[in-house]
């Protein structure tokens, strides 16, 4: 389905980034991976998406999305390297819980600058050359938490509701080209950003971990089960090939019904 196409896939050295990019490996687009963890945990996932793609090691970027020169840079390189970006995937993204009268001010700033700032300066900088190419895909991967909110969750659900502006209002503006851009809604995804809720919770409402999944965690979504990573790859997947084309400016949720309530 993607034969021939240039994906760069951001946070991608861990889950759901990392499933994506096995996806449009696996279906023949060359993948630029990006993100932070330990060497030999780039050096494995690397290893993993190059071997979907036919090499020894997938192409990669230490890009910080905090920083909006690097995320130019890594757009320039990508396209350099692998001649054409076709598929920009804004997906890397962190989280802090806090009651907001004690959020951290600093990571405050931080969760709006990775979740949310980094999708602009990689949009604004990966668009012109899709629009002279003639076919471009921006998919932007936001959350249930893009359409409706939590409590102490402020930095995440107020960036991952602006990325959902964002992407209504760069679809709008491409949707006389050949481009589209639209985000991914998921629910809670076993990954490790959202596993590392469980615990707290666990320990805050003094339940065994299993509880504070189900009555907990996934409190307000209804199919009470984790979304599996392979389940948004596919939405991604499906965003990303040759018959999305009217597709523009959507939030597909994969939620297991959460935004149906
Ligand atoms: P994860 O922690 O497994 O992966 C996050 C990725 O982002 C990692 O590759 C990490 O290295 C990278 N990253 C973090 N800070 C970075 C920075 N400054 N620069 C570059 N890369 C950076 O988490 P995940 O659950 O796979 O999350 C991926 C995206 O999905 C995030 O945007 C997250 O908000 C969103 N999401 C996750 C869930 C969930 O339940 N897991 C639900 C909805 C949305």
């Amino acid at each position: 389905k993607l034969e021939g196409r240039v994906a760069l896939v951001t946070g991608s050295t861990s889950g759901i980034g990392l499933a994506i990019a096995l996806a449009y490996a696996a279906e023949g687009a060359k993948v630029m991976l990006n993100g932070f963890g330990k060497p030999e945990a780039i050096a494995e996932a690397r290893a993993k998406v190059g071997a979907a793609m036919g090499v020894a090691e997938a192409p990669y970027s230490a890009a910080d999305m905090s920083k909006p020169a690097e995320i130019r840079a890594m757009v320039a390189e990508c396209q350099a390297s692998l001649g054409s970006l076709d598929i920009l995937v804004n997906n890397a993204g962190i989280q802090h819980v806090s009651p907001v009268e004690e959020f951290p001010e600093e990571q405050f700033d931080r969760i709006i600058a990775i979740n949310f700032t980094s999708n602009f300066h990689a949009i604004k900088a990966a668009l012109p050359a899709m629009k002279a190419k003639g076919f471009g895909r921006i998919i932007n991967v936001a959350s249930a938490h893009g359409l409706v909110a939590s409590p102490f969750k402020t930095a995440y659900v107020s960036a991952k509701h602006a990325v959902v502006g964002l992407t209504k209002s760069v679809a709008l503006e491409v949707a006389r080209t050949p481009v589209t851009c639209n985000a991914i809604c998921p629910g809670f995804v076993r990954t490790p950003l959202a596993e590392a809720q469980v615990a707290p919770l666990a320990a805050k409402h003094n339940v065994s971990e299993d509880k504070a999944l189900t009555d907990f965690l996934l409190e307000r979504q209804p199919n009470k089960r984790w979304v599996e990573v392979e389940e948004i790859a596919e939405g991604a997947l499906y965003l990303a090939g040759p018959n999305s084309g009217s597709i523009n400016g959507t939030a597909l949720s994969i939620d297991g019904g959460w935004v149906a309530q």
